[in-house]
């Protein structure tokens, strides 16, 4: 079986993030891009599954502009066997992201995608879903644990207030979550042999999907500043500020 993980280019999650000074965007000129966090995860679980036998082959796939092939050779250096890099020079929303990693699907035939749960950048928490649709394909979200036996999968999904265990049939879309696993560190010479494992490119035209804009970005905006907290020295002093001052009891 084919393990097909959809990997996206994001801010590294330890950079601060600065909104541009025209409000427009968040300011992505000289930052620290990395993996998506949750993608690195999918990644791990994809090569769990590989070195305990349940996959044979390992594709990593991320859209976006050509620095895009970093990030994947760093999911090559993880251990992924292979490379596709779909080249895309704007910001491609979630349902276009969906219809191309369907496009892909149908062309490379995987028995499961491991996904992020959502991308950091945007939040959005759609693309798996999306796809699992396109595809009239099972799917199991927010996993934080699978075992495979056969053409049937076992999820645990995080949910409110517990853990839901549902059985899937394959071939499936599985957004992973973060208790899943602890993603691994590329070694120095995985880092080395990545580089000369197989990286395709492909166009957004040669995939024939409609990736324009259906959403306009009207503001950005910083969250507003919080004030500074102050120490008090006793129970009364608390209750007569939050009585006098906050005026919330
Ligand atoms: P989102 O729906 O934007 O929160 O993204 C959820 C997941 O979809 C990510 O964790 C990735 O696995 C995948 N994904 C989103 N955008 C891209 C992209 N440009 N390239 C590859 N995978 C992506």
């Amino acid at each position: 079986m084919k393990v097909l993980v959809p990997i996206k280019r994001v801010i590294d999650y330890n950079v601060k993030v600065r909104v541009k000074a025209d409000n427009s965007g968040v300011e992505l000129a000289n930052v620290k891009m990395a993996m998506n966090p949750f993608d690195e995860i999918a990644v791990e679980q994809a090569l769990r599954l590989k070195e305990s036998g349940g996959a044979d082959e390992v594709v990593v796939v991320s859209i976006g502009p050509s620095q895009n092939q970093e990030t994947i050779r760093t999911g090559l250096a993880m251990g992924a066997d292979r490379g596709i890099h779909i080249e895309a020079s704007h910001d491609i929303e979630p349902l276009a992201v969906a219809k191309l990693l369907k496009e892909v699907v149908t062309r490379e035939n995987p028995g499961l995608v491991f996904v992020g749960k959502q991308a950091i950048d945007d939040d959005c928490n759609q693309t798996g879903q999306m796809l699992a649709a396109l595809l009239g394909w099972a799917q199991g979200t927010f996993v934080s644990g699978i075992e495979i036996s056969g053409d049937k999968a076992t999820v645990i999904r995080e949910v409110d207030g517990g853990l839901e265990h549902l059985a899937i049939s394959m071939p499936a879309v599985v957004t992973v979550d973060l208790r899943l696993n602890e993603p691994r560190y590329a070694s120095l010479p995985n880092i080395m042999k990545a580089k000369k494992k197989p990286l395709d490119s492909i166009s957004v035209e040669e995939l024939g999907v409609d990736v324009s804009p259906r959403l306009t970005v009207i503001k950005v905006e910083e969250p507003e500043a919080r004030s500074a907290g102050i120490k008090v020295a006793d129970v009364s002093e608390l209750v007569n500020k939050l009585k006098n001052e906050a005026k919330v009891i």
